[in-house]
C-alpha cells in the first residue's frame, strides 16, 4: 500500500485510447510548466468542435488546417502559444482555460508513461525553458494511475 499522492489519472476509452487527466495538486508539474502548450501544433478532427455532435472544443478557438482537420489557434505553425493557455510559461499558476473541454491530442499526452518514466518530450521541453527534469514515479500495480 502506498500513501503517495496520485497526480495523473489514466482513463481507457471505448476505442482503447488512453486519456490522461492531471490532478489539481501542488505535485502536478504541469501547473508550473506549460511548455507543451506552446510547442506542438495541436490538431484534431473537426468533429471535436463543440458545434459537432459530441464535440467539446469551442469553435472560436480553432483554425482550419484543411477541410476536415482543425488546430488550436496559436499553434498553427508550431512553437506558438495555444489560445487556451493562461499564465506565464514555466511559472506557477499556468493553466488550460478549457481543460475539461480540451482536444484529444492534449488528453492523450502523458507526463509519465505506463512504466513510470517521464515522457521524454516533457523532459526536452522542460529543459528548453530551464525547468528541472521530472523524476520517475513507480507505477501502481493494476491501476492506471501514477
Ligand atoms: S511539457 Fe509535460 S510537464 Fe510540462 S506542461 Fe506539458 S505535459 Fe506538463
Ligand atoms: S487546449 Fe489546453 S492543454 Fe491543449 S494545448 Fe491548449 S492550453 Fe494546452
Amino acid at each position: 500500500m502506498t500513501n503517495r499522492k496520485i497526480v495523473q489519472l489514466l482513463h481507457v476509452q471505448r476505442d482503447n485510447r488512453v486519456f490522461a487527466d492531471m490532478v489539481d495538486d501542488e505535485d502536478n508539474p504541469c501547473l508550473s510548466c506549460g511548455a507543451c502548450c506552446q510547442h506542438f501544433r495541436v490538431s484534431m478532427y473537426m468533429g471535436e468542435m463543440a458545434s459537432s455532435p459530441g464535440g467539446t472544443v469551442p469553435d472560436e478557438l480553432v483554425s482550419a488546417v484543411n477541410p476536415v482537420i482543425v488546430c488550436m489557434k496559436g499553434t498553427e505553425a508550431g512553437n506558438g502559444r495555444c489560445v487556451a493557455r493562461r499564465g506565464v510559461v514555466g511559472k506557477p499558476g499556468i493553466r488550460c482555460e478549457i481543460y475539461k473541454l480540451r482536444p484529444t491530442p492534449c488528453r492523450e499526452y502523458r507526463v509519465w508513461l505506463e512504466d513510470g518514466t517521464p515522457n521524454p518530450d516533457c523532459q526536452r521541453l522542460r529543459k528548453n525553458i530551464e525547468l528541472l527534469p521530472l523524476k520517475p514515479r513507480s507505477a501502481v500495480p493494476g491501476v492506471g494511475e501514477l
